[in-house]
Protein backbone atom coordinates (compact mmCIF):
# COMPACT_ATOMS: atom_id res chain seq x y z
CA UNK A 1 0.00 0.00 0.00
CA UNK A 2 1.27 3.31 -1.19
CA UNK A 3 1.14 6.53 1.02
CA UNK A 4 0.78 8.64 -2.70
CA UNK A 5 1.53 7.65 -6.02
CA UNK A 6 2.80 10.46 -8.79
CA UNK A 7 1.15 9.98 -12.45
CA UNK A 8 3.47 11.56 -14.53
CA UNK A 9 6.92 12.62 -14.56
CA UNK A 10 6.98 16.24 -15.51
CA UNK A 11 7.47 19.52 -13.76
CA UNK A 12 4.87 18.88 -11.68
CA UNK A 13 5.26 15.52 -10.75
CA UNK A 14 8.57 15.36 -9.96
CA UNK A 15 8.08 18.69 -7.67
CA UNK A 16 5.11 16.81 -5.91
CA UNK A 17 7.97 13.62 -6.00
CA UNK A 18 10.65 16.12 -3.62
CA UNK A 19 7.66 17.03 -1.77
CA UNK A 20 5.70 14.16 -0.74
CA UNK A 21 8.96 12.42 -0.32
CA UNK A 22 10.78 15.07 2.10
CA UNK A 23 7.46 14.69 4.00
CA UNK A 24 8.59 10.99 4.23
CA UNK A 25 5.39 10.00 2.04
CA UNK A 26 7.91 7.61 0.04
CA UNK A 27 6.17 8.58 -3.06
CA UNK A 28 5.71 5.99 -6.10
CA UNK A 29 6.18 7.91 -9.21
CA UNK A 30 4.72 6.31 -12.25
CA UNK A 31 6.95 7.76 -15.46
CA UNK A 32 4.51 8.13 -18.43
CA UNK A 33 5.20 7.59 -22.12
CA UNK A 34 7.61 10.64 -22.06
CA UNK A 35 9.79 10.69 -19.33
CA UNK A 36 10.40 14.01 -18.04
CA UNK A 37 7.80 15.29 -19.76
CA UNK A 38 7.62 18.16 -22.59
CA UNK A 39 10.64 20.09 -20.79
CA UNK A 40 12.87 16.64 -21.81
CA UNK A 41 11.24 17.59 -25.66
CA UNK A 42 13.43 21.26 -25.00
CA UNK A 43 16.98 22.42 -25.07
CA UNK A 44 17.73 25.83 -23.10
CA UNK A 45 15.89 26.43 -20.38
CA UNK A 46 16.29 30.66 -19.83
CA UNK A 47 13.34 31.08 -17.70
CA UNK A 48 13.07 28.87 -14.93
CA UNK A 49 14.14 30.72 -12.12
CA UNK A 50 17.72 30.04 -10.12
CA UNK A 51 19.68 29.56 -13.13
CA UNK A 52 21.14 32.22 -14.80
CA UNK A 53 22.82 31.06 -17.97
CA UNK A 54 20.20 28.92 -18.32
CA UNK A 55 19.68 25.33 -18.19
CA UNK A 56 19.12 21.87 -20.90
CA UNK A 57 15.47 21.24 -20.47
CA UNK A 58 17.21 17.28 -20.23
CA UNK A 59 19.40 18.24 -17.36
CA UNK A 60 17.50 20.07 -15.85
CA UNK A 61 14.48 17.57 -15.33
CA UNK A 62 16.85 14.99 -14.30
CA UNK A 63 18.44 17.67 -11.68
CA UNK A 64 14.48 16.99 -10.32
CA UNK A 65 14.35 13.35 -10.33
CA UNK A 66 17.57 13.22 -8.78
CA UNK A 67 16.53 15.69 -5.99
CA UNK A 68 13.03 13.01 -5.43
CA UNK A 69 15.15 9.78 -5.32
CA UNK A 70 17.46 11.51 -2.53
CA UNK A 71 14.95 11.99 -0.15
CA UNK A 72 13.22 8.41 -1.47
CA UNK A 73 10.94 9.00 -4.09
CA UNK A 74 10.61 5.62 -6.22
CA UNK A 75 10.11 5.50 -10.01
CA UNK A 76 8.76 2.58 -11.72
CA UNK A 77 9.04 2.81 -15.89
CA UNK A 78 5.25 2.58 -17.86
CA UNK A 79 2.24 4.06 -18.69
CA UNK A 80 -0.93 4.13 -16.65
CA UNK A 81 -3.69 1.95 -18.82
CA UNK A 82 -6.41 2.19 -16.04
CA UNK A 83 -7.12 3.40 -12.71
CA UNK A 84 -10.30 3.08 -10.31
CA UNK A 85 -10.48 5.77 -8.28
CA UNK A 86 -14.45 4.74 -6.99
CA UNK A 87 -13.06 4.15 -3.28
CA UNK A 88 -9.76 4.27 -1.18
CA UNK A 89 -7.38 2.61 -1.53
CA UNK A 90 -7.08 3.65 -4.92
CA UNK A 91 -6.36 1.38 -7.67
CA UNK A 92 -3.72 2.63 -10.30
CA UNK A 93 -2.69 0.07 -13.29
CA UNK A 94 0.13 0.35 -14.92
CA UNK A 95 0.34 -2.62 -17.75
CA UNK A 96 0.78 -5.86 -15.49
CA UNK A 97 1.25 -3.98 -12.54
CA UNK A 98 -1.35 -2.84 -10.01
CA UNK A 99 -0.49 -0.29 -7.06
CA UNK A 100 -3.07 0.53 -4.16
CA UNK A 101 -2.69 3.83 -3.03
CA UNK A 102 -3.92 5.79 -0.29
CA UNK A 103 -3.15 9.17 -2.71
CA UNK A 104 -3.03 10.22 -6.05
CA UNK A 105 -1.22 13.29 -7.51
CA UNK A 106 -2.27 12.89 -11.68
CA UNK A 107 0.18 15.29 -13.33
CA UNK A 108 0.01 13.18 -16.92
CA UNK A 109 0.75 16.37 -18.75
CA UNK A 110 -0.11 17.53 -21.89
CA UNK A 111 1.82 16.55 -25.07
CA UNK A 112 2.29 19.43 -27.86
CA UNK A 113 0.94 17.91 -30.99
CA UNK A 114 3.12 17.78 -33.97
CA UNK A 115 2.27 18.06 -37.87
CA UNK A 116 3.85 14.30 -38.31
CA UNK A 117 6.50 15.01 -40.52
CA UNK A 118 9.73 13.72 -41.72
CA UNK A 119 12.19 14.22 -39.25
CA UNK A 120 10.10 17.22 -37.44
CA UNK A 121 10.46 15.57 -33.84
CA UNK A 122 14.16 15.26 -34.18
CA UNK A 123 14.36 18.90 -35.00
CA UNK A 124 13.07 20.17 -31.52
CA UNK A 125 15.51 22.36 -30.47
CA UNK A 126 17.52 22.40 -33.38
CA UNK A 127 14.87 25.33 -35.01
CA UNK A 128 11.57 23.13 -34.36
CA UNK A 129 9.73 24.25 -30.89
CA UNK A 130 6.82 23.93 -29.69
CA UNK A 131 7.11 27.13 -27.28
CA UNK A 132 7.02 30.32 -28.61
CA UNK A 133 8.05 31.70 -24.66
CA UNK A 134 10.39 28.99 -23.79
CA UNK A 135 12.52 29.54 -27.60
CA UNK A 136 11.26 32.78 -28.63
CA UNK A 137 14.60 34.50 -28.07
CA UNK A 138 16.87 32.01 -30.05
CA UNK A 139 15.69 33.77 -32.95
CA UNK A 140 16.70 37.40 -32.61
CA UNK A 141 16.94 39.14 -35.66
CA UNK A 142 16.04 35.79 -37.97
CA UNK A 143 12.70 34.87 -40.10
CA UNK A 144 10.90 32.25 -38.46
CA UNK A 145 7.29 30.13 -39.03
CA UNK A 146 4.25 29.61 -37.50
CA UNK A 147 2.16 26.89 -38.17
CA UNK A 148 -1.41 27.04 -36.94
CA UNK A 149 -4.30 28.92 -37.35
CA UNK A 150 -6.38 29.16 -33.89
CA UNK A 151 -5.49 31.46 -30.87
CA UNK A 152 -2.18 29.90 -29.79
CA UNK A 153 -0.64 30.63 -33.82
CA UNK A 154 -2.06 34.45 -33.17
CA UNK A 155 -0.35 34.45 -29.69
CA UNK A 156 2.84 33.00 -30.64
CA UNK A 157 2.85 34.74 -34.12
CA UNK A 158 2.58 38.54 -32.09
CA UNK A 159 4.59 37.06 -29.55
CA UNK A 160 7.58 35.72 -31.69
CA UNK A 161 7.95 39.31 -33.46
CA UNK A 162 9.34 40.94 -30.77
CA UNK A 163 12.63 38.74 -31.56
CA UNK A 164 12.22 37.96 -35.30
CA UNK A 165 13.09 39.83 -38.34
CA UNK A 166 10.00 38.25 -40.48
CA UNK A 167 6.79 35.33 -38.65
CA UNK A 168 5.46 33.44 -41.31
CA UNK A 169 2.23 32.47 -40.08
CA UNK A 170 1.23 29.44 -42.09
CA UNK A 171 -2.75 27.92 -41.80
CA UNK A 172 -4.01 25.15 -44.39
CA UNK A 173 -6.92 27.28 -44.62
CA UNK A 174 -7.98 30.35 -45.85
CA UNK A 175 -10.59 30.69 -42.52
CA UNK A 176 -9.15 31.16 -38.72
CA UNK A 177 -10.33 29.30 -35.65
CA UNK A 178 -8.90 32.15 -33.55
CA UNK A 179 -11.25 34.65 -32.56
CA UNK A 180 -11.28 37.50 -34.30
CA UNK A 181 -9.50 40.51 -31.95
CA UNK A 182 -6.33 37.67 -32.32
CA UNK A 183 -6.44 37.78 -35.60
CA UNK A 184 -6.70 41.76 -36.41
CA UNK A 185 -3.75 41.92 -33.43
CA UNK A 186 -1.89 39.69 -36.23
CA UNK A 187 -2.93 41.26 -39.22
CA UNK A 188 -2.08 44.98 -37.79
CA UNK A 189 1.82 43.94 -36.83
CA UNK A 190 4.05 44.67 -39.84
CA UNK A 191 6.59 41.61 -38.96
CA UNK A 192 3.58 38.97 -39.67
CA UNK A 193 3.22 37.71 -43.16
CA UNK A 194 -0.50 35.56 -43.59
CA UNK A 195 0.82 32.72 -45.67
CA UNK A 196 -2.69 30.69 -46.63
CA UNK A 197 -3.80 27.99 -47.74
CA UNK A 198 -0.35 26.13 -47.34
CA UNK A 199 0.13 22.90 -45.90
CA UNK A 200 3.45 22.17 -44.83
CA UNK A 201 5.08 19.36 -46.67
CA UNK A 202 8.55 19.82 -45.42
CA UNK A 203 11.18 20.92 -43.00
CA UNK A 204 14.15 21.76 -44.91
CA UNK A 205 17.43 20.75 -42.62
CA UNK A 206 20.28 18.85 -44.90
CA UNK A 207 22.78 20.06 -41.89
CA UNK A 208 20.71 19.06 -39.01
CA UNK A 209 18.89 22.36 -38.15
CA UNK A 210 16.17 24.10 -40.04
CA UNK A 211 17.11 26.15 -43.06
CA UNK A 212 13.48 26.60 -44.65
CA UNK A 213 10.32 24.75 -45.05
CA UNK A 214 8.26 23.11 -48.33
CA UNK A 215 4.77 24.18 -48.75
CA UNK A 216 1.97 22.90 -50.92
CA UNK A 217 -1.38 25.10 -51.76
CA UNK A 218 -4.30 22.61 -51.66
CA UNK A 219 -6.24 24.48 -53.82
CA UNK A 220 -3.59 25.25 -56.69
CA UNK A 221 -1.24 22.63 -55.81
CA UNK A 222 1.18 25.16 -55.89
CA UNK A 223 5.05 24.65 -54.35
CA UNK A 224 6.46 27.18 -52.16
CA UNK A 225 9.76 27.22 -50.59
CA UNK A 226 10.58 29.82 -47.72
CA UNK A 227 14.04 29.96 -46.68
CA UNK A 228 13.87 30.51 -42.35
CA UNK A 229 15.79 29.54 -39.27
CA UNK A 230 12.59 28.23 -36.95
CA UNK A 231 9.21 26.39 -37.32
CA UNK A 232 6.80 27.00 -34.23
CA UNK A 233 3.96 24.67 -34.44
CA UNK A 234 1.06 25.96 -32.64
CA UNK A 235 -1.28 23.73 -33.65
CA UNK A 236 -2.65 22.90 -30.07
CA UNK A 237 -1.92 20.47 -27.56
CA UNK A 238 -3.48 16.95 -25.97
CA UNK A 239 -4.05 16.68 -22.18
CA UNK A 240 -3.09 12.98 -21.49
CA UNK A 241 -6.34 12.22 -19.67
CA UNK A 242 -7.86 9.45 -21.50
CA UNK A 243 -7.90 7.22 -18.65
CA UNK A 244 -9.76 9.56 -16.57
CA UNK A 245 -12.57 9.81 -19.04
CA UNK A 246 -15.64 9.53 -16.94
CA UNK A 247 -13.85 9.51 -13.83
CA UNK A 248 -12.26 12.86 -13.02
CA UNK A 249 -14.52 16.12 -14.38
CA UNK A 250 -12.77 17.63 -17.58
CA UNK A 251 -13.44 20.30 -19.39
CA UNK A 252 -14.36 20.02 -23.48
CA UNK A 253 -10.90 19.80 -24.70
CA UNK A 254 -10.11 17.26 -22.32
CA UNK A 255 -8.29 19.04 -19.43
CA UNK A 256 -8.81 18.32 -16.23
CA UNK A 257 -10.65 20.60 -13.63
CA UNK A 258 -9.23 21.65 -10.35
CA UNK A 259 -11.08 22.94 -7.36
CA UNK A 260 -9.74 25.09 -4.80
CA UNK A 261 -5.54 24.72 -5.43
CA UNK A 262 -5.50 21.12 -6.40
CA UNK A 263 -8.14 19.38 -5.17
CA UNK A 264 -11.04 17.41 -7.21
CA UNK A 265 -14.05 16.26 -6.73
CA UNK A 266 -12.75 13.28 -5.18
CA UNK A 267 -10.92 13.58 -1.57
CA UNK A 268 -7.29 11.97 -2.02
CA UNK A 269 -7.18 12.79 -5.91
CA UNK A 270 -4.95 15.59 -6.63
CA UNK A 271 -4.04 16.94 -9.98
CA UNK A 272 -1.04 19.69 -11.01
CA UNK A 273 0.56 20.65 -13.72
CA UNK A 274 -0.06 21.09 -17.78
CA UNK A 275 -2.79 18.01 -17.09
CA UNK A 276 -4.78 21.00 -15.71
CA UNK A 277 -3.69 23.96 -17.34
CA UNK A 278 -3.97 25.11 -20.58
CA UNK A 279 -3.30 29.05 -19.75
CA UNK A 280 0.29 28.87 -18.59
CA UNK A 281 1.65 25.75 -19.63
CA UNK A 282 5.37 26.72 -17.97
CA UNK A 283 8.06 24.20 -16.50
CA UNK A 284 7.80 26.87 -13.26
CA UNK A 285 3.97 26.68 -13.06
CA UNK A 286 3.92 23.18 -13.36
CA UNK A 287 6.26 22.88 -10.48
CA UNK A 288 4.61 25.66 -8.38
CA UNK A 289 1.16 23.09 -8.84
CA UNK A 290 3.15 19.86 -8.47
CA UNK A 291 4.36 21.36 -5.24
CA UNK A 292 0.23 22.46 -4.22
CA UNK A 293 -0.69 18.55 -5.01
CA UNK A 294 1.88 16.86 -2.80
CA UNK A 295 0.79 19.35 0.28
CA UNK A 296 -2.82 18.96 0.10
CA UNK A 297 -1.89 15.14 -0.26
CA UNK A 298 0.04 15.44 2.76
CA UNK A 299 -2.55 17.49 4.54
CA UNK A 300 -5.22 14.92 3.55
CA UNK A 301 -2.91 12.07 4.75
CA UNK A 302 -2.62 13.61 8.20
CA UNK A 303 -6.31 14.37 8.11
CA UNK A 304 -7.24 10.87 7.47
CA UNK A 305 -5.31 8.32 9.40
CA UNK A 306 -6.80 5.09 9.28
P1 LIG B 1 -7.08 25.14 -31.73
O1 LIG B 1 -8.02 26.29 -31.47
O2 LIG B 1 -7.58 23.77 -31.67
O3 LIG B 1 -6.45 25.43 -33.16
C1 LIG B 1 -5.56 24.53 -33.72
C2 LIG B 1 -5.19 25.06 -35.12
O4 LIG B 1 -4.20 24.21 -35.65
C3 LIG B 1 -6.35 25.07 -36.10
O5 LIG B 1 -6.30 26.23 -36.87
C4 LIG B 1 -6.10 23.83 -36.95
O6 LIG B 1 -6.47 23.98 -38.30
C5 LIG B 1 -4.61 23.72 -36.92
N1 LIG B 1 -4.21 22.33 -37.05
C6 LIG B 1 -4.56 21.27 -36.27
N2 LIG B 1 -3.96 20.15 -36.70
C7 LIG B 1 -3.20 20.52 -37.76
C8 LIG B 1 -2.36 19.80 -38.64
N3 LIG B 1 -2.13 18.49 -38.49
N4 LIG B 1 -1.76 20.48 -39.63
C9 LIG B 1 -1.95 21.82 -39.78
N5 LIG B 1 -2.74 22.55 -38.99
C10 LIG B 1 -3.36 21.89 -37.99
O7 LIG B 1 -5.81 25.16 -30.72
P2 LIG B 1 -5.11 26.38 -29.96
O8 LIG B 1 -4.90 27.52 -30.87
O9 LIG B 1 -3.94 25.80 -29.24
O10 LIG B 1 -6.20 26.81 -28.89
C11 LIG B 1 -6.69 25.85 -27.93
C12 LIG B 1 -7.68 26.56 -26.98
O11 LIG B 1 -6.97 27.50 -26.16
C13 LIG B 1 -8.74 27.38 -27.73
O12 LIG B 1 -9.93 27.30 -27.03
C14 LIG B 1 -8.20 28.77 -27.70
O13 LIG B 1 -9.21 29.78 -27.81
C15 LIG B 1 -7.49 28.81 -26.35
N6 LIG B 1 -6.41 29.80 -26.35
C16 LIG B 1 -6.71 31.08 -26.00
C17 LIG B 1 -5.73 32.06 -26.02
C18 LIG B 1 -6.08 33.45 -25.60
O14 LIG B 1 -7.24 33.77 -25.55
N7 LIG B 1 -5.13 34.28 -25.31
C19 LIG B 1 -4.43 31.75 -26.42
C20 LIG B 1 -4.14 30.43 -26.81
C21 LIG B 1 -5.15 29.48 -26.77
P3 LIG B 1 -8.01 23.89 -38.79
O15 LIG B 1 -8.65 25.15 -38.29
O16 LIG B 1 -7.89 23.83 -40.27
O17 LIG B 1 -8.55 22.64 -38.17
Amino acid sequence: MHEVVIIGSGCAGLTAAIYAARANLKPLVIDGHEQGGQLSLTTHVENYPGFPDGIMGPELIQNMRKQGERFGAEFKAGAVTEVDLRKRPFKIIAGKDTYETKTVIVAAGASARLLGLKGERELIGHGVSTCATCDGYFFRGKPIAVVGGGDSAMEEANFLSRYASEVYLIHRRNEFRASKIMIDRARANEKIDFVTPFVMEEILAPQGHVEGVRLRNPQTKKVRDIVLNGVFVAIGHDPNTTVFKGKLEMDSNGYLIAKHGSLTAIPGVFIAGDVQDHRYRQAVTAAGSGCMAAMDAEKFLEEHKD
